[in-house]
């Protein structure tokens, strides 16, 4: 392997968007940090009032069907910028090992002999739901979740995620990145036996001042939706603790 200087990249997932959602160890990893590399879904406007003076920011952010910087540009950027002796602060969205590429920048980073610390953060999996008032599990009707991803990266060979062979095996289904497929994912859960009548909620821009959550049922959620103008960022939850949303904590917007 080889070695690095003393840099080191931490991989810091800095939560949903709300800067008071930041652990306050990845905020003090802002405030510290030598090189701050962020995406799209980061809270930037924290970032830019707090780096410090001098410190360089750049911004990685992907909008759909557009790279910023490619990944593999992102990885050499992290190894160059600690070989350099920097402490570089790679700020992912959410949690940088849940559907973020956190992993393979330090798959990357270790076989450059770069020091990498990985940083947990609030999921948006998790947050979404629970910020719109929806339980992901609950003693009272849901004991087990699963979290899928509604595409999938083009380079992946093995079989897809199927959507109704979970549905069924689970009483809550997570869905991040399915906006875009939402009329897909539906139909396959249809044709795959899920009841049409089973609760459906989209939490659109969680965390945000924007924050806007649209209910529904499996059978009529992808023409609400439309008629919404729903759009990314934005979490999909599907099963019967959606149900729970009104009675549990109906002063969430
Ligand atoms: N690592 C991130 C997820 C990255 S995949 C995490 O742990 O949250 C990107 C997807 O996350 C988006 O397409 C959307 O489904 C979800 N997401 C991230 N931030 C969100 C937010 N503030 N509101 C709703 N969904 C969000």
């Amino acid at each position: 392997m080889e070695s690095c200087g003393h840099g080191i990249v931490y991989i810091v997932g800095a939560g949903p968007g709300d800067p008071e959602l930041l652990t306050i160890k990845a905020a003090r990893l802002i405030r510290e940090a030598d090189v701050i590399v962020y995406d799209r879904l980061a809270p930037i406007k924290f970032i830019e009032r707090s780096a410090k003076p001098g410190s360089e920011l750049i911004y990685a952010g992907k909008r759909p069907g557009h790279h910023a910087l490619t990944q593999d540009e992102i990885n050499k950027l992290l190894a160059e910028k600690a070989c350099e002796g920097k402490t570089v602060v790679r700020v992912h969205g959410g949690d940088p090992f849940l559907f973020g590429r956190g992993e393979e920048e330090c798959l990357y980073l270790t076989k450059k002999g770069v020091k990498c610390i990985v940083v947990p953060g609030v999921t948006s999996a998790i947050a979404a739901p629970e910020l719109a008032c929806i339980p992901p599990t609950s003693r009272l009707v849901a004991s087990s979740l699963a979290i899928v991803p509604g595409r999938e990266a083009a380079e992946k060979k093995q079989r897809r995620v199927n959507y109704a062979s979970i549905a069924k095996s689970v009483d809550t289904l997570v869905i991040l990145m399915g906006v875009g497929r939402l009329g897909e994912i539906v139909r396959e859960l249809l044709s795959g036996g899920i009841d049409p009548e089973t609760p459906v909620a989209i939490i659109e821009n969680a965390s945000l001042p924007s924050q806007r959550t649209i209910v529904g049922r499996l059978r009529g959620i992808v023409e609400r939706a439309r008629e919404q103008g729903v759009k990314p960022p934005a979490v999909i939850v599907v099963g019967r603790v959606v149900e729970l949303r009104d009675r549990i904590c109906p002063s969430n917007p």
